[in-house]
């Protein structure tokens, strides 16, 4: 899980201002009861020094006085209650908190609460560039209908239909085994046909289990390594930089889109190959065949994505078409 270091920090400021407002609420609370009953005031202060005591005579190993000590203490705990329960029948006296499992502390037994990692999940879909089209590109909504049964494609001898089952279990077999290898995917084909939405449903998976992702078109790709190359990155150019290489998937949408040169075709090599050395995954969809990658980049970029790509030929109707006409 990475989000960047300074969302990270966002999110523990929110849960140090919300133990804050909790201890405030707590005082609040504490000086309305003993402004009703003082004498629960009296009770405390003496449970509290009692406490010492017992603290004290625990060092000395005081057994005898201790079990004394520990009585008195648990009379007073006792007549509290009693009190509390005359005075306040109705009222929880506790602070009103946003997650009553760890009260707000984001931690349950040290390991950190479900609303901590919700928020976690939250800045994740924020910095990936996607989450918006989340909401309606994923599994849920991803339509077969749309890929046709009834029509064969000549090279691979399969539906559209089969096909897109297909690369629907490798896209299923990506995300179950994310965590434990970093394997990526080639996904091509024509225009259309729902290379990008089956990269959505793959990030939505992955962000849902606390992994960063990061969506980017190959024209912005291009330009934030070229800022970066020839200094003139800016605050924001210089996070975007370090997530292109440091989020947990990288996903290059439309390569080919670009304007390719030489400078564009080393950059891709570069990136692809530190994400590699350093197991981190990648998605490249793209309208380029393989014979085109050789041929518009390098054959080190081709080596690296046939050899440590799966590869997805997705084909079928213009799905655009296809949904604009249902
Ligand atoms: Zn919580």
């Amino acid at each position: 899980m990475s989000v960047s270091t300074s969302k990270y920090n966002e999110i523990i400021r929110l849960y140090d201002s919300k133990r804050l407002r909790i201890y405030h609420d707590k005082a609040r609370i504490q000086q309305e009861v003993y402004s009703k009953v003082p004498r629960i005031k009296e009770i405390d202060d003496a449970i509290s020094s009692l406490s010492v005591s017992t603290a004290k005579k625990l060092l000395l190993s005081k057994e005898a006085s201790i079990h004394d000590l520990k009585e008195q203490i648990a009379a007073l705990k006792s007549e509290k209650e009693a009190l509390l329960h005359t005075y306040f029948p109705d009222s929880s006296l506790e602070p009103e908190y946003e997650c009553i499992d760890c009260k707000d502390t984001g931690y349950i037994d040290n390991q950190r609460c479900h609303c901590f990692k919700r928020k976690i999940i939250e800045a994740l879909y924020e910095q990936s560039n996607l989450k918006e089209i989340l909401e309606k590109e994923n599994f849920n909504t991803f339509n077969l209908r749309l890929y046709k049964s009834d029509t064969i494609d000549s090279a691979t001898g399969l539906t559209p239909l089969a096909n897109i089952s297909h690369a629907i279990e490798a896209a299923n077999d990506f995300i179950n085994t994310f965590d434990a290898e970093s394997k990526n995917l080639f996904i091509y084909g024509a225009t259309g046909v729902g290379k990008t939405f089956l990269t959505n449903c793959i990030a939505k998976e992955l962000m849902d289990n606390s992994n960063s992702v990061i969506y980017i078109s190959a024209i912005k790709l291009f330009d934030i390594l070229a800022d970066n190359a020839f200094g003139r990155g800016s605050a924001d150019i210089s996070a975007q930089y370090d997530n292109i290489f440091n989020c947990d998937l990288l996903i290059i949408d439309d390569l080919g889109t670009e304007t390719v040169n030489t400078f564009t075709s080393s950059q891709l090599f570069n990136c692809i190959n530190e994400r590699y050395l350093n197991h981190k995954s990648i998605i490249i969809s793209t309208n380029l065949s393989l014979a085109d990658i050789r041929e518009t980049y390098s054959e080190r970029v081709f080596s690296r994505i046939t050899s440590n790509y799966t590869l997805l030929k997705i084909f079928g109707d213009d799905l655009r078409i296809k949904r604009a006409l249902e």
